[in-house]
């Protein structure tokens, strides 16, 4: 039987809708929740990004803010942005685009950002809630994931669940959110031993290592969901005739577009083995959209709508 396409274009959509809603009742009690996205620097990737994420929430009807630093913005400039931001009531999320210039200290930055802000799920505070199970903000391609999994009614109970990758923005987070949803999770990453016999054993394998189609037919368990979160761009035709079997489709789309964008799992044995798989592009990444958008929209109902209960109280 052919593999399900786990369409993330569709899901997003869904929550898209279903946020939409949410937020003509927050609006409707005086509350429109925003979004502040700052990027330092002129990273082209970083720039797409950051746009995206603004249009979406225009689209949504959010307040945004997109906030342009120069890339050599010191790092104490940054802070005091921070900080304003932290202040302004208007302000329900706060989005550091990353990777930052190396005169900043990321870690510094991101710490800086008020835990009820911090959309990205990044702060110590909300990591410390992601492990204990409490209420707190999510990081967005990990709670993306679970939105996949859930709304197209794969099992994760009791589910043998494999990540590979162990990064805080991916990897360490997702396995986590299984875990809760009561899989039994094996985490790997660059030393582990015999991977294709351990991710073998995943009904549900998630890959986030930043590898071009790593994840062959021989890592996939006959049957499994394949989550695949890379996205790695192929620019020469040598590199795509190395991972594809049958390379004239994707020749084309190179000559045609100028690049290739391939996940960390093999696109044509995925498809052969697996039961269900998100394809990429189309995937998990417009989930990772649609998830800034709800935890923006959580982040002022908690903020905000909790002192306006408060006040009516
Ligand atoms: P990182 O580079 O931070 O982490 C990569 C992880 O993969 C590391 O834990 C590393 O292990 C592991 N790894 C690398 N090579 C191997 C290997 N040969 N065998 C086993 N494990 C390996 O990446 P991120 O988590 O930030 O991102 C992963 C991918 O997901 C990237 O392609 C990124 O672009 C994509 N991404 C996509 C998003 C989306 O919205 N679609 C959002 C975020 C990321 P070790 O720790 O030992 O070095």
């Amino acid at each position: 039987m052919a593999a399900t396409i786990l369409d993330g274009n569709k899901i997003g959509d869904q929550i898209k809708a279903e946020l939409t809603e949410q937020i003509r009742d927050l609006k409707n009690s005086g509350i429109t929740p925003g979004l502040a996205a700052v990027l330092v620097g002129e990273n082209p990737a970083s720039q797409i990004y950051v746009r995206s994420k603004v249009k979406a929430c225009e689209s949504l009807g959010l307040y945004s803010e997109k906030i342009d630093m120069l890339a050599d913005t010191s790092q104490e400039r940054l802070l005091a942005l921070v900080d304003s931001l932290n202040s302004r009531d208007e302000i329900d999320g706060i989005l550091i685009q990353l990777p930052l210039p190396p005169q900043i200290d990321s870690k510094r930055v991101l710490e800086a950002v008020d835990p009820a802000k911090d959309v990205d799920g990044f702060h110590p505070v909300n990591v410390g809630h992601l492990v204990a199970g409490t209420p707190g903000l999510v990081p967005c391609t990990p709670a993306g994931i679970i939105e996949i999994l859930t709304r197209s009614r794969i099992p994760i109970k009791g589910a043998r669940a494999v990540v590979v990758g162990r990064s805080d923005i991916v990897g360490k987070p997702v396995a986590m959110l299984l875990l809760h949803q009561h899989a039994t999770v094996t985490i790997c990453h660059s030393r582990t031993r015999d991977l294709p016999a351990v991710a073998r054993e995943g009904d549900i394998l998630v890959a986030a290592m930043g590898k071009a189609a790593f994840l062959t037919g021989e890592f996939i368990k006959p049957g499994a969901t394949v989550i695949d979160v890379g996205t790695n761009r192929l620019t020469t035709p040598e590199e795509i005739r190395h991972i594809f079997h049958d390379p004239s489709g994707p020749l084309e789309k190179l000559a045609a577009k100028g690049s290739v964008l391939v996940g960390d799992v093999q696109p044509e044995d995925v498809k052969e083995k697996a039961s269900a798989y998100t394809p990429v592009p189309g995937g998990v990444g417009p989930l990772t959209i649609s998830m800034l958008m709800s935890n923006t929209v959580k982040a002022a109902r908690m903020r905000r709508g909790s002192r306006r209960n408060t006040a009516a109280a």
